[in-house]
């Protein structure tokens, strides 16, 4: 039968069962849309790495025989939306079936299947064959229990597939290393350059500016960073591998001014477009420790291995466990707006001046930033979960819903109200400069909560507390904050400290 078969932009796993022979009969659908392009302003580096990852992933795939049909940007067939491109094509062509892999946004979902109850043929739909559990498989796991613990669903994936594992016990008789994994980084070795790639995606950028997608964010594209084929993620990959892991657990949690990326493997654009498979990289590290464990070292293994065989997995079973609902909650009922530095960068306080700027600069930040810097920073300031999701999905390299929304709402804002964490991610000045070399140089002073340049942090982070004491007194993880806050002296000056920053946030 005549079959169109569409490949999202994300889906770009040349390992597919798909591809492994090729048939006349077979036509791959590829398509750059508006609608992708537009459900969130992005980094004009994010559009970028999508287009041009499609644009090798269609060349590769007509170079080993297979019928490609890819519609650019810019192209006047193009409809730019799913429906429109699915249905004109096949009332042209006639083709007798429709097949597609199963997305990983549920937006996508829900129009896919829309699309496929309307056509007049045949329509099937096959796994991505890139994630290690099925969409549901932590619900299934979680079943009858209140709380989703990502360290019990790590500890049974590490189990189930032999991953660090003595018998059934764990390598090195340990799960969690994070004890160790707490350095800052005090430039006592130096990061490594991170290789280049030999390209121009000027023409590619025109064409995206001419079709009037609106972006954000900064771009050099004859200096383009990001892996955008299979070749150049395992050269990324390889990079990680001799030069940055051996470093990666101790360094985890650091940020630095001078280092935007420190000894972090930005792997996660490469896996989340499926250009690389999640185990071929864990094998991969295991692999590292086992032939030289004196340069590697369990918890620097053990650390990585751990965010893609338990948070990312866990993350996309959240996300399907909880979707629709997931999006429209908001436990705090925050409702503020996002101040207007996060678009620019320009603000007083040097950690989110550096986390943002680095952002917009390299549409990345690594976690603890995006954890304990602007998201910390969203949620002791009350900002409205929507606001941060639109950011956070539109900023990043790695952003695609799934992993996005669950990060962000949950880990981040606590908005679903402790599913993906047994307690917010707060805190005060105090943490970010023991991790960081931020406050140093700020404007601002880190030991002064109240008076004439105190650290935002420092009475916002106790406001928040006092703020929301209905909702958090009785988590028994917290409890010691409100018993030191009854006791505090200072307490009223510091709310009302709290207060005049909160009505000036713009000007913070
Ligand atoms: P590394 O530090 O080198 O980690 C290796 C890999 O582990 C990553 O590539 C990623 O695939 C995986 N990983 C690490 N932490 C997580 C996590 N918490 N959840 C899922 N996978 C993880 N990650 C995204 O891929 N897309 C997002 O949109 C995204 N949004 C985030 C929003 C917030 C508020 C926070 C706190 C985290 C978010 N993360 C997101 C998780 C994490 O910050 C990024 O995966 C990571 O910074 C990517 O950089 P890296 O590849 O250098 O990661
Ligand atoms: Fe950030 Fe406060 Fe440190 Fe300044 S003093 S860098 S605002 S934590």
């Amino acid at each position: 039968a005549k079959t169109l078969r569409l490949i999202l932009g994300d889906q770009l796993n040349p390992q597919h069962s798909w591809f492994t022979e090729t048939r006349e009969e077979v036509v791959y659908l590829m398509l750059e849309m508006r609608q992708e392009t537009d459900y969130v302003r992005h980094h004009v580096q994010k559009v970028l790495a999508f287009f041009q990852s499609m644009r090798n992933f269609a060349e590769e795939l007509t170079k080993k025989g297979h019928r490609v049909c890819y519609l650019r940007i810019d192209d006047p067939k193009n409809r730019q939306c799913l429906e429109k491109n699915i249905g004109d094509l096949i009332d042209r062509e006639q083709f007798d079936r429709f097949e597609y892999q199963l997305p990983d946004e549920y937006r996508l979902d829900q129009q896919l299947q829309r699309i496929c109850k309307q056509l007049p043929i045949k329509t099937a739909c096959f796994d991505t064959e890139h994630f290690l559990t099925d969409r549901m498989a932590v619900k299934r796991f979680f079943s009858g229990k209140k709380t989703y613990l990502m360290e019990s669903f790590y500890r049974s994936m590490r189990q189930e597939f032999g991953v660090l594992m003595q018998g059934k016990k764990p390598q090195g008789g340990e799960w969690n290393f994070d004890k160790e994994n707490r350095n800052a980084f005090r430039e006592e070795v130096s990061v490594p350059d991170f290789p280049s790639f030999e390209r121009d995606l000027g023409s590619l950028l025109q064409s995206i500016h001419n079709a009037g997608v609106q972006t954000l964010g900064e771009v050099d594209p004859s200096r383009f960073p990001w892996p955008c084929s299979r070749q150049e993620s395992l050269t990324v990959l390889d990079h990680f591998l001799t030069e940055l892991l051996p470093h990666f657990g101790r360094y985890q949690d650091a940020m630095h001014t001078a280092e935007p990326f420190l000894f972090h493997s930005r792997l996660s654009f490469a896996l989340n477009s499926k250009m690389l498979h999640p185990l071929e990289v864990i094998r991969a590290a295991q692999d590292c420790l086992e032939k030289d464990p004196e340069t590697y070292g369990l918890p620097q293994v053990e650390g990585f291995i751990r965010q893609i065989l338990g948070w990312r997995e866990f993350m996309r079973g959240i996300y399907w466990a909880k979707m629709p609902d997931y999006a429209q909650m908001n436990f705090f009922g925050h409702k503020r707006a996002l101040p207007s530095f996060f678009w620019d960068g320009n603000t007083k306080m040097n950690c989110l001046k550096h986390a943002i700027g680095q952002s917009l600069e390299h549409a990345y930040a690594h976690h603890i930033q995006r954890l304990m810097v602007t998201g910390n920073f969203a949620l002791l300031a009350g900002i409205d979960p929507d606001e941060v999701d639109q950011w956070y999905l539109g900023i990043y390299i790695d952003a695609i819903e799934w992993v996005e929304i669950t990060n962000t709402r949950g880990m981040s804002q606590f908005a679903d109200g402790g599913i993906v964490g047994t307690k917010p991610y707060v805190s005060s000045a105090n943490y970010i400069d023991k991790m960081s070399n931020y406050c140093g140089s700020c404007h601002y002073s880190k030991t002064k909560k109240t008076g004439d340049k105190a650290c935002p942090f420092n009475s916002l982070y106790w406001a928040f507390y006092e703020r929301n004491r209905e909702k958090l007194e009785n988590n028994p993880r917290i409890g010691f904050v409100y018993n030191t806050l009854s006791k505090m002296k200072q307490k009223d000056e510091i709310l009302k400290q709290a207060n005049t920053y909160l009505s000036n946030l713009d000007d913070l």
